[in-house]
């Protein structure tokens, strides 16, 4: 499933191919994914010029000139193709550019979106307007977590998966960044020290940013002719390590909270 890095490096590597560009021709190939494609898409882009590409949370944002912006969400398996050899059932959006390449939004499960919004009124959109601050942007502190956490019995892994809390945070970062930074993941969030959370912040950063260059090492091959927008594997020092053991050398354990495995240390990481 695409997490924040995958969908950064995703939009790193579309603006390679689109940014500056006409789009010459946009077909949707079958009428929605999770939901219907908006009914003016094809009206609202053909022959406008992208302007810029950027992210918000996990949504990928492609501005262009007439005020407004495509926001995709890949869902659990939506990945774009470039330039691919053919059209497959599975491509459901294709994008022309006037340079003659072709971008194709594919997704065999269709749990994704594409939305057109107004470029102006993005944060007022409803799926944004009640989100956190961007893991990477300059919103998140000690303090907006201190605020956020204050008084709160919930156990500090689930509310950092809250996307009011922080927007677009998922499960692998939450468990990675919460060993780095030694605290519990089944810690009372309102318990959490403020020296804790001067810790956990820069390694909420860390682990997103590592994971980034680990795909940005691969971005060449992202543009490559019939090139596809993958994801990459990453050496994870918790996550899915259950029994194998942490660098302390003691094993990896796994609770489930939220009906989502947490792997962590508990002797790296004291309750
Ligand atoms: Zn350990």
């Amino acid at each position: 499933m695409p997490e924040l890095p995958e969908v950064e490096t995703t939009v790193r590597g579309l603006a390679h191919v689109l940014d500056g560009q006409v789009i010459a021709r946009i077909e949707t190939r079958r009428a929605d994914l999770r939901r219907p494609f908006p009914p003016d898409l094809v009206q609202a882009l053909t022959g406008a010029r992208i302007t810029g590409l950027g992210r918000r949370a996990k949504y990928g944002l492609i501005h262009v000139d007439r005020g407004q912006t495509m926001v995709f969400h890949l869902g659990m398996s939506g990945r774009w193709r470039i330039d691919p050899d053919e059209i497959g059932k599975h491509d459901h959006l294709v994008i022309e550019t006037g340079a003659g390449r072709t971008l194709a939004l594919n997704d065999a499960r269709r749990f994704g979106s594409v939305d057109l919004v107004d470029t102006a009124a993005l944060e007022r959109w409803p799926q944004f307007a009640a989100m956190g601050p961007e893991p990477l942007g300059p919103g998140l502190t000690p303090g907006h977590l201190a605020k956020a956490f204050d008084g709160r019995f919930a156990a500090v892994k689930l509310l950092l998966l809250d996307q009011q809390i922080v927007a677009g945070l998922g499960n692998i970062y939450v468990c990675e960044a919460l060993h780095r930074a030694k605290i519990h993941p089944e810690r009372e969030a309102g318990k959490v020290s403020r020296p804790a959370l001067g810790r956990l912040v820069p390694e909420i950063r860390a682990v997103l940013e590592e994971a980034i260059r680990a795909g940005g090492s691969t971005l060449r091959d992202y543009v490559r002719p019939d090139g596809e927008l993958g994801y990459f594997a990453k050496d994870w020092r918790v996550y899915g390590r259950e029994g194998e053991p942490c660098g302390c050398g003691r094993p990896v354990s796994r609770v489930v909270q939220g009906g989502r495995s947490t792997f962590f240390c508990g002797h790296c990481q004291r309750l």
